[in-house]
C-alpha cells in the first residue's frame, strides 16, 4: 500500500479522544479497497491505544461518503490485502466463480463493518452531505450519530439490481416500515427524518458538526472506560438477541445471489440500467 495515497487522517482533538477522518473529498469519500483497509487500520490503532476512550469518525469535504467506489474496476481489485482482519476465518479470495467476490465482500464490507461495530469503545459518526449506500456501512456501525442539517441518507441498491447493502441492519436502524420504503423506492431521507426515526442522536448546523462530535466524545470520555466497554457489549448483545446477526447473514447471502444474477445477465455485479452513463463497470 506504500504507493497508494492515504485516504485517512488521524488526530486527537481532545484528551482520550481519537478522530478518524475520511479524506478523499474529490471523490465524495467513495470507498475503494485501499480506503477501506486504511480505515480498518485506523480503527485498529484507536482500539489498541489504551489512552483513547472514544473514537470519532468524520469526513472531509461536502459529502460524508458516496458509498462503494463503482469506478474501481473489478479486475483491479487488490484481493485479500495482508492478513485477514475480520473476526471469522475466510477463504476463497483467489477462487473462480462467485467464491472470490463473496470472500471479498465478507471481508471488506460485512466483515469490516461488523468488526467496527464491535470495537469495545464508544464510537461517534459525524455526518454531513450525502451518505449513500456503502456510506451507511460506516455510519451504522458507530454507536452514536450526529448529523448536520444538510445530511441526506439513502440506500439505492435496489435501483442497481441488488437488494440492500451488505451490512443489512436497516430494520434495526429505522424500523421495518421505513426500511421497506427506503429500499423499495431508493429515496433519500433527511437528517431530521433520521432523528425522528431514532437513527440519529443530534442534528446540528453544518458549521457546528465537528465541535458537537468532540463535545459528545469528551463527555463520554470522562466515564470509566471499562464500564463503557461493558455497557456497549450489553447493549449490542441485546440487539443481537433479537436475531440481528442471523438476519444480516441471510440478507448477505441473498445479496451475493443478486451479484451472481447480474454477472450472468450483464457481466458485472450490478444492473447497469440503474447507473449513470459515466459508470459502467464496478462493484456494488
Ligand atoms: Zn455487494
Amino acid at each position: 500500500m506504500s504507493d497508494t495515497p492515504s485516504y485517512i487522517l488521524y488526530d486527537n482533538p481532545a484528551e482520550h479522544v481519537a478522530r478518524i477522518t475520511l479524506n478523499r473529498p474529490a471523490q465524495a469519500n467513495s470507498q475503494d479497497t485501499h480506503l477501506l483497509y486504511q480505515l480498518n487500520e485506523a480503527f485498529d490503532r484507536a482500539a489498541h491505544d489504551d489512552d483513547v476512550h472514544v473514537i470519532i469518525l468524520a469526513a472531509n469535504g461536502k459529502h460524508f461518503s458516496a458509498g462503494h467506489d463503482l469506478i474501481e474496476p473489478l479486475e483491479d481489485y487488490p484481493q485479500n490485502m495482508g492478513e485477514h482482519r475480520t473476526v471469522f476465518p475466510l477463504c476463497g479470495f483467489g477462487c473462480a466463480g462467485a467464491a472470490s467476490q463473496m470472500a471479498r465482500e465478507e471481508e471488506i464490507y460485512l466483515g469490516f463493518s461488523e468488526r467496527w461495530r464491535n470495537i469495545p469503545k464508544p464510537t461517534i459518526a459525524a455526518v454531513q452531505g450525502k451518505c449513500i449506500a456503502g456510506g451507511l456501512m460506516l455510519v451504522w456501525p458507530c454507536d452514536l450519530i450526529i448529523a448536520s442539517e444538510d445530511a441526506r441518507f439513502s440506500d439505492m441498491t435496489v435501483t442497481l439490481g441488488v437488494g440492500g447493502i451488505e451490512y443489512f441492519t436497516h430494520v434495526w436502524e429505522i424500523g421495518i416500515r421505513k426500511a421497506k420504503e427506503m429500499l423499495f423506492t431508493s429515496d433519500e431521507f433527511t437528517a431530521q427524518q433520521a432523528q425522528d426515526w431514532g437513527m440519529v442522536n443530534q442534528v446540528v448546523p453544518r458549521e457546528a458538526l465537528s465541535q458537537a462530535a468532540v463535545d459528545m466524545a469528551v463527555k463520554i470520555a470522562r466515564k470509566p472506560p471499562f464500564a463503557l466497554k461493558l455497557v456497549k457489549k450489553a447493549l449490542n448483545g441485546s440487539v443481537d438477541a433479537q436475531g440481528r446477526d442471523i438476519a444480516m447473514q441471510n440478507a448477505f447471502h441473498l445479496h451475493q445471489l443478486a451479484h451472481t444474477h447480474n454477472l450472468k445477465l450483464y457481466d458485472q455485479l450490478i444492473d447497469p440500467s440503474g447507473l449513470s452513463p459515466a459508470i459502467r463497470k464496478g462493484s456494488g
